[in-house]
């Protein structure tokens, strides 16, 4: 199939909208899956079926008659959330997206900030109503909002439903017709953009790739921009569903390749990393690369029992052979031991991440809430972006050598009925958002723009917003921007010692609130002692919460009569020794069960 009839696009759309629904029905319609069979194709991670999301960009080929000829489609699944947004910079190298809404629903938030992410890459864009089977679907409303908000002409539009199959075979006739065929010159030395990695225990690290110019088969040897590092290819091929393999790759196609011998680490593979034939570097210019996506959402964990430190560890790195957007640090608490600080790009790839390790290790690990980075401007003009609360500056260094700190905010797209619009001004507000804009995109839709602390966001405000809306809000995030604020470290003191895992840096405002709650709560976790408990929350010098444990008296004398007095003196003489010993060792000797009830959510 010439380069003249290739096509590459993709399918943007609110979560569970049916994105990977019509992606299925387009496959099964192309030969390329079994009707029935095989459901969700592009969802290949086992999280993203359970959670319904796409987390990885997925690729799978087709091959469609059109008048008469083949074409060769490459259809991209982007993930839909916008924590994986560095897996969409892959969008820029299309010219077609279908936007497809929801026609019960009509457009939401993701709708808007893909429309403005794939239009801001000059893609053309192709509306698609899909559910259109449903009572309450109301087709011409979506219609209407996609050329109110977006000025896209309902003409152009196509009326499917992905679960009945209705009208689906309109979709592909409209790629073919609206989107040029990529361009590149096979003949010309190789230009390959890598688009997407992950591990396979016998192959190694195999690379989605795009080629925008040359050809590569096995055999050849080629090299890396980013990292100089040469490599031999072992295999090319097409997603078809699966790996297919094929001769050749060439310029306009998208498919995979892995070395021989493999890439062994993961890191090496640098999305946005241009390979070319070696000997011919000084020939290629390298496309734009991007920026490494950045971690904005910081856990720690450790495993209960030092044990299984191990195991935890082999665990973590299994996953992050997956996905490189992962950070990790060691990290060793006074009171919870070795573990790891980790990184994620945002909340949602911090939960998946989660909900993978609890289910291999559930109740044997203990993870921290999560929180976000902060930013030291020192006195001397440098910058220092710190992930780790516990190297907040303190007391005197605090303030003779800081010019300002500053957190991390969100631009939040927030799209509601208009009933509750109050309600979430109000959340927005508590949550020191800053308002942005306020617009009707329909006579009953709102969009609310606040500019929102991360912090705020990560301490699940989408779940409050959905609390505050019966779930009829949604929501999405750009990139955060630093801004200038009063933050302070607070810290949990047990008998004046620092429970360095807990630390956390938090607004001035909230300091308090948040210091009232975990002295109560951790009150409850901790059994009564011989000795007294002092359970205090510190917001740097300041202590803003209070809590004490009475300490336990055995009641050694209920045994005896009254009548015994000296052996009665005795005992209480002994007693009173084993509280001072017990006193001068034990600390702080609290069980981990307490920081693990203490941490869960
Ligand atoms: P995605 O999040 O955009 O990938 O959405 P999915 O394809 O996972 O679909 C979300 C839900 O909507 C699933 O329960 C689908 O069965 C359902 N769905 C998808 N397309 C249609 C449709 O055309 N009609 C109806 N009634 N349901 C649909
Ligand atoms: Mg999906």
């Amino acid at each position: 199939i010439p380069i003249e009839r290739f096509r590459n696009f993709c399918i943007v759309a609110h979560v569970d909208h049916g994105k990977s629904t019509l992606s299925d029905r387009l496959l099964e319609l192309t030969g390329t899956i079994q009707p029935g069979g095989n459901k969700q194709i592009l969802d290949k991670l086992d999280v993203e079926r359970e959670r319904g999301i796409t987390v990885k960009a997925q690729t799978c080929s087709m091959i469609y008659k059109y008048k008469g000829e083949d074409y060769l489609l490459h259809l991209v699944d982007t993930p839909g959330h916008v924590d994986f947004r560095a897996e969409t910079t892959f969008l820029s190298r299309l010219s077609l997206a279908l936007l497809l809404v929801d026609a019960s629903q009509g457009v939401q938030a993701q709708t808007v900030a893909n429309f403005y992410l794939a239009f801001s890459q000059g893609l053309q864009l192709v509306p698609v109503i899909n559910k259109v089977d449903l009572p309450s679907a109301d087709a011409p409303r979506a219609l209407e909002q996609m050329k109110n908000t977006f000025e896209l002409d309902p003409e152009k539009a196509v009326l499917v439903s992905a679960k009945t199959g209705l009208n689906v075979e309109a979709v592909l006739p409209k790629v073919i017709e609206h989107i040029p065929a990529p361009t590149g010159d096979h003949n010309a030395p190789l230009r390959l953009l890598l688009v997407d990695s992950w591990y396979d225990n016998y192959k190694g690290v195999i690379l989605l790739v795009r080629i925008f110019q040359g050809q590569v088969r096995a055999g050849d040897h080629v090299s890396s921009f980013a990292t100089g590092l040469k490599y031999i290819v072992g295999e090319v091929g097409i997603m078809y569903p699966d790996q297919t393999p094929q001769k050749v790759l060439r310029a306009g196609q998208v498919g995979y390749i892995f070395f021989n011998p493999g890439m062994k680490r993961s890191k090496e593979a640098k999305v946005g990393d241009t390979y070319t034939t070696v000997g011919f570097e000084k020939l290629v210019e390298p496309l734009p690369g991007f920026e490494e996506p950045k971690s904005m959402v910081f856990v720690a964990a450790f495993p209960v029992d030092q044990s299984g430190y191990e195991h935890l560890e082999d665990s973590i790195n299994q996953i992050v052979l997956n996905d490189r957007s992962v950070t990790i640090q060691k990290e060793s608490s006074e009171a919870l031991g070795a573990g790891w600080r980790l990184g994620f790009l945002g909340t949602l790839h911090c939960s998946v991440f989660e909900d993978r390790l609890r289910q291999e290790h559930g109740a044997s690990i203990i993870i921290t809430p999560p929180s976000v980075p902060f930013k030291v401007i020192w006195r001397d003009g440098r910058e220092q972006t710190i992930t780790n609360p516990n190297d907040f500056p303190d007391g005197d260094v605090l303030h003779q050598h800081v010019a300002e700190l500053q957190e991390p905010y969100v631009g939040a797209t927030i799209t509601l009925p208009e009933e509750y619009i109050g309600k979430v001004i109000e959340l927005c507000e508590a949550n020191r958002g800053v308002q942005k804009e306020l617009s009707y995109f329909t006579a009953s839709q709102v969009i609310l723009k606040y500019d929102l602390p991360l912090a705020h966001l990560v301490d699940d405000f989408f779940g409050k917003l959905k609390g505050a809306t019966k779930g009829y809000a949604s929501l999405d995030y750009e990139e955060a921007a630093w801004q200038r604020s009063a933050i302070v470290k607070l810290q949990l003191l047990v008998n004046k010692q620092p429970v360095d895992a807990v630390a956390r840096v938090v607004h001035t405002s909230q300091a308090e609130r948040i210091g009232r709650a975990w002295v109560a709560k951790f009150k409850a976790h901790v059994d009564r002692q011989m000795f007294e408990v002092v359970i205090q929350a510190a917001a740097g010098r300041r202590i803003v919460a209070r809590e004490t444990i009475k300490p336990f008296r055995k009641d050694v004398l209920q045994k005896l009569h009254a009548s015994d007095v000296s052996r009665r003196r005795k005992l209480l003489e002994k007693q009173k020794e084993g509280r001072k010993k017990l006193r001068a060792v034990g600390n702080i000797a609290i069980d981990h069960t307490a920081f693990q009830g203490f941490l869960a959510k």
